[in-house]
């Protein structure tokens, strides 16, 4: 069972899969499943997206540098409502960002995380790695490793890795367990190139799970076979 976390969420889980906003009944899915983890007694770090704000498609006539930092503040937004759903769900949890000045967020600063981490609190990683032409992928893999998480955990909509693209060829097979270099001869796509290059340098396990299927988060986490395992 890995003890510390750093979870990967995409902002369409509080929206649903192409729709925009908050839905209740996925914020309440997405509460249950971080909920059976938090109880677990896992210590839980959350970097999430911003899909369910913006897309790229709506934010192409702006720079790429203005897009991003549109990005950025979505995941500030997403950050400050999760926290406020763990929290009214009787969860503690902090948000945490130095990229505004907030009163909804804590300074990233490694001793005040360790506390949070101490006294059972979810912690919320907000604004990405702050700078644009990054993506929350990346902020998931710096923060796994600032945090000495025992694993990335990346919940998509899709139940692991293939060895082919599952929609291009139906007898394509999920791949239980990798190599970060066994998944670069074969050409897989696991996340993308920055956080994939910092995971395997920093030699941090990552697990790609269908966050829809109910239990897979904590499955995952307690050792059972799900979704995609990449090791060092
Ligand atoms: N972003 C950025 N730098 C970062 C992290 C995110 O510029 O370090 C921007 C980028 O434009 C990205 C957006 O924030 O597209 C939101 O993140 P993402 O697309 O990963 O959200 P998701 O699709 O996972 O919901």
């Amino acid at each position: 069972m890995y003890k510390r976390v750093l979870l990967k969420l995409s902002g369409e889980v509080l929206s649903g899969e192409g729709n925009k906003g908050f839905a209740k009944e996925k914020i309440d899915y997405l509460i249950g499943e971080l909920k059976s983890v938090v109880e677990h007694g896992i210590e839980l770090g959350i970097v999430i997206g911003a899909g369910n704000l913006f897309r790229g498609v709506e934010l192409s006539s702006l720079s790429s540098k203005s897009a991003d930092q549109i990005g950025m503040l979505g995941t500030l937004i997403n950050s400050i409502y999760l926290k406020e759903a763990l929290t009214n769900s009787g969860i503690k949890a902090v948000a945490i960002s130095s990229s505004v000045n907030s009163p909804s967020f804590e300074p990233h600063q490694y001793n005040l995380i360790e506390r949070y981490f101490s006294t059972n609190h979810v912690v919320i990683f907000g604004g990405g790695t702050t700078l644009p032409f990054f993506t929350t992928d990346t902020a998931a893999a710096i923060r796994a490793i600032e945090i000495s998480a025992d694993v990335l955990i990346k919940a998509t909509k899709v139940d692991g890795v293939y060895d082919k693209d599952p929609k291009l060829y139906p007898k394509a097979t999920r791949i239980g367990k990798i190599t970060f270099s066994e998944a670069i001869e074969k050409g897989l796509k696991i996340m993308d190139k920055e956080a994939f290059s910092l995971c395997q340098r920093y030699k941090k396990p990552v697990i790609v799970i269908n966050f829809f299927i109910p239990n897979s988060l904590l499955s995952a986490i307690i050792g059972e076979k799900t979704g995609t395992l990449v090791l060092p």
